[in-house]
């Protein structure tokens, strides 16, 4: 088989079957032999009764169905587990993606005998509120400045890429995933496009901005360790003013306490960060649980 096209559904019933319309009938005009997966990650609506209805007409349709809410990371992964084309793409399910424009990607993936990866990106943030737009900018700037990888301003996970890429992605054991990073992180060569995503038609995003701060955050953890450095630069410079003062003046003001034990309480929070990635990672969990799967031999 050709192509497997990974598509994580969190609460997507009213946009799947326009999806699978459209993709279906993107895919038709092409022969491209595929597959379709489907990762329910716990939708408490009637995705997953959707997707069963589909497979009955469709026989490319496949589903992975979760038995709780994991995470559009969780979901990926699993997709990318059970995907057994020669190329793999990722989609969102809620239209924001376009079918040609996916189909598009792939041809030029082909075409291009040196690259393993097109990912589309982002070309313009006008569409987001500004408090978005900064936080956003300043989240690339940090990254790009304290990780070991680069990202590319808004990279996406809409890509297509070859099955060595594929490989090496399942390979990290990580459990706490930032998939956007380790495509970065397991390098082999892309390809950028850019691209205005739709807007949503039907239900709504699932990120708030908490949310994206905290994924964020934990983005730049998992590929450096730059802020741990940072504490003992912090501690020597704190040591430094605090023995001068002390040496000087005799004591330490008020104010000077305060910002130690600000800056102390800081440390400890970028530490716990780390501390939380190390113990997830020992407890050793699933990254999901696979209550159903329809369509696939084992
Ligand atoms: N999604 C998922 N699990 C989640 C949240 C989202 O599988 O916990 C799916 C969702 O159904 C959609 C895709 O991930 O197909 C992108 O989600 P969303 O539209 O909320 O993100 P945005 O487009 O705003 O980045
Ligand atoms: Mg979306």
């Amino acid at each position: 088989m050709e192509l497997s096209i990974v598509v994580p559904c969190y609460n997507e019933s009213e946009s799947i079957i326009e999806f699978h319309e459209g993709l279906s009938t993107a895919l038709k005009n092409t022969k491209i032999t595929n597959e379709i997966i489907f990762i329910d990650d716990g939708s408490k609506d009637d995705t997953v009764n959707k997707v069963e209805e589909l497979r009955k007409k469709d026989k490319n349709v496949k589903l992975i169905s979760f038995s709780r809410n994991f995470g559009k990371e969780a979901a990926m992964l699993a997709g990318l587990k059970h995907a057994g084309g020669k190329y793999t793409a990722i989609m969102d399910a809620d239209l924001q993606h376009t079918p040609d424009v996916l189909i598009d990607m792939y041809k030029r993936l082909k075409e291009e005998i040196n690259y393993d990866c097109v990912c589309a990106y982002k070309s313009s943030r006008e569409d987001e509120k500004p408090i978005k737009r900064t936080l956003t900018s300043i989240f690339y700037r940090i990254s790009n400045k304290v990780s070991d990888i680069k990202l590319l301003p808004g990279a996406s996970d809409f890509r297509v890429f070859t099955s060595a890429v594929k490989e090496a992605i399942i390979s990290l054991p990580e459990k706490k995933r930032f998939l956007k990073g380790m495509f970065s992180w397991v390098g082999f060569n892309t390809i950028y496009i850019p691209y205005m995503p739709e807007k949503r038609m039907y239900g709504k995003t699932n990120w708030s901005l908490l949310k994206l701060i905290w994924y964020s955050l934990g983005g730049i953890i998992s590929f450096s360790v730059k802020p741990l450095k940072l504490i003992f630069l912090l501690g020597v410079f704190t040591f430094i003013v605090g023995f001068l003062n002390f040496i000087l003046l005799g004591n330490l003001s008020n104010r000077t306490i305060i910002l130690f034990v600000s800056f102390i309480m800081l440390s400890f929070g970028v530490i716990a960060l780390y501390i939380s990635r190390i113990y997830n990672n020992v407890l050793g969990r699933p990254t999901y649980i696979i209550k159903k799967k329809i369509g696939f031999k084992d």
